[in-house]
């Protein structure tokens, strides 16, 4: 019989997930009753639970805690979470036996990250009852819940479900239950587009990782964030997402990925990754930091709008800006879109300015070699990423075999005269930043047109799951919709591939944008 006692929780699995799990609830004020196949497991979590009880001057909450290794201990609890290992026989197993032991109105939620919640609830002859409860690791620490409703979820169930999140203190975000919910899914970009940004060698992953953290602002690089995760851990949900899909392009593993699995190189856990780790210290050295050059002088300034601030931060830094030839520039910067006529503005400047001006031109929505083509003096012409330059205080600059060294420097030295440290990435569609970002825009964009969540949902899971310092529909309308389309359109073009197609929602975003300003 259910306890009549709403202050009470049955979890299944004292490992990772399950103890940590486990502490949230005690730190909640909420009688815990653990139960898990393996005794040393029970003691490990005993361990871990009374040592963060005492840590937080809770250890009289010890007593609300039970542990167990049998199943009939959790017949009383009104809510069971499970968090067994990630298979889903034995999680169908283990349903069929709670259906039996824990009868309705108790409610029994999944901890799962990838199976679908639907397939778990149909070893239960009460489906309605089952629903996705997704913690983050770790639980006592990670502010976010994934509720995940199946086929057959009651309205019930997930309404008793937000009110325990809120009284663990948490946010609860409601999905779909679909492959990787929101969280998981959205995230794969940030993994697919660095691994191949590393694989085409268009930069190091130290590079890639401080371009995204000093670039971009995200807390961690995502080859550190590999590493964290472990890189096993990370190839298993990137496959499952694929497979999930019947081998949708977006979500394909890497083969560089499996390649560090198999030859161990698991991250931090085996102390390789892709960075060499000591007693679970990173090795090697910290990134540059900056020193400003003070500068002045005249730069010709196009008027496009793939560098949004540029021209502020020219103007604080002490440069005089000029949209027309005149006096001799120290540079010149074209900021144009491709729908802004980006190359004639290049062959205009390279026709109009002395062969050792430099040209910087951003390139994220074309590639260098195409603005160099058709130029007198492809060498004077360097990459940037735009969207990211006034924002970031690491930004990439593009060259390639063409470029003259002398050039680079003198790029390089305004980039630092306006507060940048300057990071050399090699020729690239839409750079390092605007793919990876477009590429979470875009799949967070596809989530919403096939109703996995809401956009504010998305957004809210992305900052409070993974920490990312913006979610990525709000980023996708500030850099504008039809920027983003712009990026992804591009790529598409350049290799041709299914996994830059836009998704509709956010191509009828950008559309609707367009109207509006009409
Ligand atoms: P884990 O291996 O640390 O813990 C699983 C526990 O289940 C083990 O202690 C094991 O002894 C126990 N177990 C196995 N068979 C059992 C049975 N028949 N009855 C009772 N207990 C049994 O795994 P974890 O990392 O805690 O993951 C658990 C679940 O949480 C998985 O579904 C996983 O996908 C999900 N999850 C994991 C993370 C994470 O970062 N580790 C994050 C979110 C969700």
């Amino acid at each position: 019989m259910a306890d009549p006692d709403p202050s009470h929780i049955g979890i299944l699995g004292a490992g990772t997930m399950g103890s940590g799990i486990a502490l949230t609830a005690l730190y909640a004020d909420y009688r815990v009753t653990l139960v898990d196949v393996a005794p040393e497991v029970l003691e490990q979590a005993q361990d871990y639970i009374d040592r963060y009880l005492s840590r937080k001057k809770l250890s009289d909450r010890a007593d609300q805690i039970e542990y167990g290794q049998d199943l009939d201990q959790l017949s009383a609890a009104p809510l069971v979470i499970e968090a067994a290992p990630e298979q889903l026989e034995l999680k169908q197993t283990l349903f069929s036996e709670l259906d039996k032991i824990c009868p309705p109105p108790a409610i029994l939620a999944t901890n799962t990250s990838t199976l679908s919640v639907s397939a778990i609830a149909s070893a239960t002859t009460s489906p309605e009852r089952v629903a996705g409860m997704h913690f983050f690791n770790p639980a006592p620490v990670m502010p976010l819940v994934e509720l995940a409703r199946g086929t057959a979820t009651s309205q019930a169930a997930m309404d008793h479900l937000t009110a325990v999140v809120e009284k663990l203190g948490k946010t609860a975000v409601t999905t779909r239950d679909t492959p990787g919910f929101i969280v998981n899914r959205v995230a794969r970009p940030f993994y697919a587009e660095a691994l191949r940004l590393l694989g085409e060698q268009i930069a190091a992953h130290e590079t890639i990782d401080l371009l995204v953290t000093l670039g971009g602002g995200f807390r961690m690089g995502p080859f550190e964030l590999m590493d964290l995760i472990g890189l096993d851990v990370n190839l298993a949900a990137a496959s499952t997402m694929y497979e999930a899909t019947y081998g949708e392009p977006r979500y394909r593993p890497h083969w560089l990925q499996r390649q560090m699995v198999e030859s161990g190189r698991l991250g931090r856990k085996t102390d390789h990754g892709f960075y060499e780790y000591e007693k679970g210290e990173k090795r090697g050295s910290t990134p540059e930091t900056l020193a400003i050059g003070q500068t002045s002088g005249f730069v010709l300034l196009s008027d496009g709008s793939w560098a949004p601030d540029l021209g502020k931060l020219l103007s604080q830094a002490g440069y005089t800006l000029s949209e027309a030839h005149g006096d001799l520039p120290v540079a010149a910067v074209v900021v144009n879109g491709r729908e802004e006529g980006v190359t004639d503005v290049i062959r205009r400047y390279d026709r109009g300015l002395g062969p050792d001006t430099p040209i910087l031109c951003q390139t994220v929505d074309i590639t260098l070699s195409e603005v160099q083509s058709d130029t007198r003096h492809p060498e004077r012409i360097v990459g940037m990423d735009g969207l990211f330059f006034a924002t970031g205080q690491a930004v990439s600059l593009t060259a390639n075999s063409i470029t003259a060294a002398k050039i680079k420097v003198e790029v390089e030295n305004l980039a630092r005269s306006l507060g940048k440290i300057p990071v050399w990435i090699e020729e690239s569609p839409a750079a390092v930043l605007p793919r990876i970002v477009c590429g979470l825009a875009n799949e967070a964009a596809f989530a919403v047109g096939e109703g996995v969540a809401k956009l504010e949902a998305i957004d809210t899971a992305m900052v409070l799951g993974v920490n990312y310092p913006e979610g990525p529909l709000a980023w996708a309308e500030q850099l504008g919709h039809e920027k983003v389309v712009a990026v992804l359109d591009h790529l598409r073009q350049e290799y041709g591939e299914e996994r830059y197609r836009v998704a509709p929602w956010l191509r009828k975003a950008a559309r609707r944008n367009r109207s509006e300003r009409f």
